[in-house]
């Protein structure tokens, strides 16, 4: 989807708590199987982002093995190259 250049909210940045529980509540609002609106409202990207190449990789719900998004709202296979903003480190 998103090399198929899907648009996703990569900004606002969450900058607090208040903030980051807001979109994680925007996304519990989301059907389960919404994969797209998941994609959309996290504000994914398929490459690192920000002035210091934020990426999955470096997330704390990164898990290395599985490749995948430890976050219980989005719990998707991710690639250590991509970005939400949803990072945290
Ligand atoms: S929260 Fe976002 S940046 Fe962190 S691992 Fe999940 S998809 Fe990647």
């Amino acid at each position: 989807m998103m090399e198929d250049g899907l648009e996703t909210q990569t900004e606002p940045f969450p900058e607090d708590h208040v903030q980051f529980e807001a979109v994680l509540k925007e996304l519990r609002d989301l059907p389960k199987d919404d994969l797209e609106g998941k994609l959309v409202v996290s504000g994914f990207v398929d490459h690192p982002y920000g002035e210091d190449d934020q990426r999955c990789l470096e997330c704390m719900y990164y898990l290395v093995h599985r490749k995948w998004c430890d976050l219980p709202e989005l719990a998707v296979p991710v690639e250590p190259e991509w970005w939400c903003r949803l990072w945290r480190i």
